[in-house]
C-alpha cells in the first residue's frame, strides 16, 4: 500500500496568558492511500488539535508532517455549518468559491455528486428542507467539492441520536469508499471507530500521546452497521476500552 501521509513527533503547546498547555506530545503515525483511520481518546485529550494542525488551521509547535505529492486534505467540521440563506448547491460550492476554483467543470462535478448521492431534487432548496442525514451528506459533498485526497472528519455524527448515527456512519462510509478517498476521523465513540476503520489510533488523556494502534481485521467486513455484528468486534472493543484513560 502507498504511504501518503507521515506524521513524526508532532507536538503542540497552546500558549495562553496564564499558562502553557501541552496538548500533543510525540504523535507519530502514517496513513496509506485509501485507508480509513480513526483517532479515539478521552474528551479534551487533543484529537481535534491533530485535525486542526493537519488542515493548517493551527500551527504545530514541532514535529514533521509529510504529505505526498501535494495531496489535498479537506476538513469536515463537527456540525454541518450549512448556511441557511444559501441553497444546497450554493452551500456545496462555497469551498470552490473561496479557493477561486469555481468553474463550469467543478460546478458540474458537484451537481453530479448531489445527484448521485440522493440530493438532486434539493439542489435549489434551502438547508432547512433537509433531514439530519441529508444535511450531513450535503456537508460531505461540500467537502468533496474541492476534490481532496484525504478527508478529515471531526466527530461528524456526534450531534445525532444513536439510530441516525448508525445510518449516517454507513452513508458517509459508503460515499468515501465509492469516491476512493482516504479518511482520518476523530471520535470518542469506540464502536463507531472500530466499525468504520482499517486502523484505530488510541490516544492517552492530555497531553495526548499514542497509547496503541490497532489494525482492524473484522470477520465479514461489510457496512459499519453490519461490522458491529462481527465475531471479533468485541475483542477490539475491549482492548481499546482498556487502553482509554476514562475518568468518570
Ligand atoms: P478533543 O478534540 O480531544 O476533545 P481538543 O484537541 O479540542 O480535544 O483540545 C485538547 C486540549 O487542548 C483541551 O483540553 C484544551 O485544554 C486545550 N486547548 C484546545 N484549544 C485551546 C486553545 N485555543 N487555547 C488553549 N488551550 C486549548
Amino acid at each position: 500500500m502507498k504511504k501518503i501521509l507521515e506524521i513524526n513527533n508532532l507536538k503542540k503547546i497552546y500558549h495562553t496568558p496564564k499558562e502553557e498547555i501541552l496538548a500533543l506530545d510525540n504523535i507519530s503515525f502514517s496513513v496509506n492511500e485509501g485507508e480509513f483511520i480513526s483517532i479515539v481518546g478521552p474528551s479534551g485529550c487533543g484529537k481535534s488539535t491533530i485535525l486542526s494542525i493537519l488542515s493548517n488551521l493551527l500551527n504545530k509547535s514541532s514535529g514533521e508532517i509529510n504529505l505526498k505529492n501535494n495531496y489535498i486534505m479537506a476538513y469536515m467540521l463537527q456540525n454541518d455549518s450549512l448556511l441557511p440563506f444559501r441553497t444546497v448547491l450554493d452551500n456545496c460550492l462555497i469551498g470552490l468559491e473561496i479557493q477561486h476554483l469555481l468553474n463550469e467543470e467543478n460546478k458540474n462535478y458537484v451537481i453530479n455528486l448531489l445527484n448521485t448521492y440522493g440530493l438532486g431534487e434539493f439542489i435549489n432548496k434551502y438547508p432547512n428542507s433537509l433531514s439530519g442525514g441529508m444535511r450531513q451528506r450535503c456537508a460531505l459533498i461540500r467537502t468533496l467539492a474541492v476534490r481532496p485526497d484525504i478527508l478529515l472528519l471531526d466527530e461528524a455524527t456526534s450531534a445525532l441520536d444513536y439510530q441516525s448515527r448508525l445510518a449516517i456512519s454507513d452513508d458517509i462510509y459508503n460515499i468515501i469508499k465509492k469516491e476512493g478517498k482516504t479518511a482520518i476521523m476523530v471520535t470518542h465513540d469506540i464502536a463507531q471507530a472500530i466499525s468504520m476503520s482499517d486502523k484505530v489510533i488510541v490516544l492517552s488523556k492530555r497531553p495526548a500521546t499514542i497509547k496503541s494502534i490497532y489494525e482492524i481485521n473484522l470477520t465479514n467486513k461489510s457496512t459499519p452497521t453490519e461490522n458491529r455484528k462481527a465475531n471479533n468486534f468485541n475483542y477490539y472493543y475491549d482492548m481499546i476500552w482498556s487502553d482509554l484513560d476514562v475518568n468518570i
